[in-house]
């Protein structure tokens, strides 16, 4: 019995396709046990949830803010009443304990949407560009943010809540319909956004929940909607953004990363050895921005590693389910088996496992233990790909400029951390360091600040979530310019006479070194022009 469980645990990514692509058996990956079934939704299906959207997002668009807000705030307050069933069905459909998945997916994201419900409409606020000399002319320029139509968010396993109900609701307080196409391996959390939505009397049509596996998402993509807004691995993400490039729809990519710490012997070590050890091992370092590289200043190396070694012993691992528990199961046995790998070929170059390093839990689930490593080099995988899972590498440097170049040393750019008391240092560090966002004395958690952008440079993505600048990439910029003094024709529009063509150069010369003084030598041409234009009116 037990073996069968496991092999069904083994074999969830493809259970699809294996149910004649009709369904997926979502699999709690600590237990084996079935948490519920999905259709897979065809590419047809998909299309008429696009037309739909598309259809329902006018009368939404027209709403004022404080309306979408309204409907988001209830929504937020039926999340509230079921937070733990909700943080209960995360834990097993991902394998995270549920506490964790209350502080890590339920908390941010309350935060967020009351943070958008009532904030967006500031945000999004119709915006008055300073045009310069222009404006001496009676000219004037706005922004006007629009809805850019239905937006298709695209997303991972990792955090199957926090990660498409933060886009979800930025994304509708836009004045956006939504298509969501949620993980394989968690699509019940993804049908549970929708649910609460149409709960809290979001009109038909625009948020519509497609499950089923990437040809799902390749579907949404077909289908035509105005933006993609995709979380997940730097290869799928290719595949999306060449699928986008086709039908010139814009796709924001937020993807892998290979996130470096660095402690230097000035920092505070009993924090930053905490630190490492859960920015390393929360989610079972199945977050795009776990600690998966640690570089430590020789002085402190041993002393740093001894107590980072002693946090991890004490952790527990747990079915997510149960009480206590602070490892779950990692989300799939695929994923484990990238673990696997990455560590056995560390070790075959020379590295040393100092705690974990093997199967935990027991045999049903896909248990990786937290894991320690060191002497480790960029050789190895493990320093190079993507992880994603409770492995911490510890590797040594000796100066600034050391760990920095370390740092770089990889094709991910998404988050990175510094600790150190001297914060001047941190932050001349930060500003080198190359990465979409880079903590000092921090790990891992600003995903959960609404306030803050979030997105990744090099192979780590493309755009941003989160903050103002994710909630712009939702909405298209329109530029509204007004002459005042429409009376007064331009003096560059025809005919191109000599006189045009002196004064064309003046403008040159003096207009545009953006001095008004220097502009304002060119008014005798200026009126000459004036009426050598009026006199061509006239004839
Ligand atoms: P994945 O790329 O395998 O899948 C992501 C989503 O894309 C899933 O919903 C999947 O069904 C869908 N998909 C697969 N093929 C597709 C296609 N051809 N067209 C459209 N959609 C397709 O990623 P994953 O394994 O679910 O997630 C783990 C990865 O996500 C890691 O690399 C992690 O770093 C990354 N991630 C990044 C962030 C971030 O903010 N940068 C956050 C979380 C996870």
């Amino acid at each position: 019995m037990a073996t069968q469980i496991h092999e069904a645990t083994q074999a969830r990514a493809v259970e699809a396709t294996q149910q004649a692509a009709e369904e997926i058996i979502s699999y709690d990956p600590a237990t084996g046990a079935e948490v519920g079934r999905v259709p897979v939704n065809s590419a047809e299906e998909v299309a008429r949830a696009v037309e739909r959207a598309r259809a329902a997002q006018g009368a939404w668009g027209a709403l004022s803010y404080a309306e979408r807000g309204r409907v988001v705030l209830r929504a937020r307050a039926l999340v509230l009443d079921e937070m733990d069933a909700i943080a209960e069905l995360i834990s097993r459909e991902s394998g995270k304990p549920s506490t964790e998945a209350l502080m890590m997916e339920l908390v941010p994201t309350l935060d967020l949407m009351q943070f958008f419900a009532r904030r967006a409409g500031r945000w999004l606020r119709p915006e008055k560009i300073n045009i310069g000399q222009y404006g001496l002319m009676g000219r004037s320029s706005h922004i006007a943010y629009k809805p850019l139509g239905v937006v298709g968010i695209i997303s991972p396993w990792n955090f199957p809540w926090a990660i498409p109900l933060g886009e979800v609701v930025m994304a509708l307080m836009a004045g956006n319909a939504v298509v969501l196409k949620p993980s394989e391996l968690t699509p019940l959390v993804g049908v549970k956004i929708g649910e609460v939505f149409r709960r809290a009397n979001l009109p038909d049509g625009l948020l519509t929940i497609v499950t089923g596996d990437g040809a799902t998402g390749a579907a949404l993509v077909e289908a035509g909607a105005d933006k993609i807004m995709f979380t997940g691995s730097v290869a799928t993400g290719r595949r999306v953004a060449e699928a986008a490039a086709r039908k010139l729809i814009p796709c924001v990519l937020e993807l892998g990363g290979k996130d470096p710490m660095i402690v230097f012997e000035d920092a505070n070590l009993e924090a930053a050895a905490q630190a490492a050890v859960w920015g390393a091992f929360a989610n079972a370092g199945q977050a795009c921005a776990s600690v998966e590289r640690c570089y430590v200043q020789e002085r402190i190396a041993e002393q740093f590693t001894a107590r980072v070694v002693e946090l991890t012993g004490a952790l527990r691992q747990d079915v997510g389910t149960r009480e206590g528990a602070d490892i779950g199961a990692m989300s799939s046995a695929r994923q484990r088996e990238i673990v696997e790998s990455h560590v056995r070929d560390a070790v075959e170059r020379g590295a040393r496992v100092l705690a974990g390093g093997g199967r935990g839990g027991d045999e049903r689930g896909s248990f990786y233990q937290p894991t320690v490593v060191d002497k480790v080099d960029h050789t190895m995988e493990l320093m190079r790909e993507e992880t994603f899972g409770p492995v911490l590498p510890l590797m040594t440097f000796r100066t600034e400029d050391e760990a920095i170049e370390r740092a770089n040393d990889s094709p991910y750019g998404l988050t990175a951390s510094v600790w150190t008391r001297d914060i001047r240092r941190g932050e001349r560090v930060a500003a080198r360091l190359e990465a979409g966002t880079v903590m000092v004395n921090e790990v891992l958690y600003t995903h959960g600040i609404t306030q803050t952008p979030w997105g990744g440079v090099k192979l780590s993505g493309i755009g941003r979530t989160h903050g103002r600048a994710g909630l712009l990439e939702l909405v298209s910029a329109q530029h509204i310019h007004v002459n005042r003094l429409a009376r007064l024709h331009d003096l560059w529009w025809f005919n191109y006479t000599p006189r045009a063509a002196a004064l064309f150069r003046g403008f040159a010369r003096r207009f545009t070194t953006g001095s008004v003084l220097q502009t304002s030598l060119l008014v005798p041409q200026m009126l000459r022009r004036l009426s050598e234009r009026s006199g061509n009116k006239k004839s």
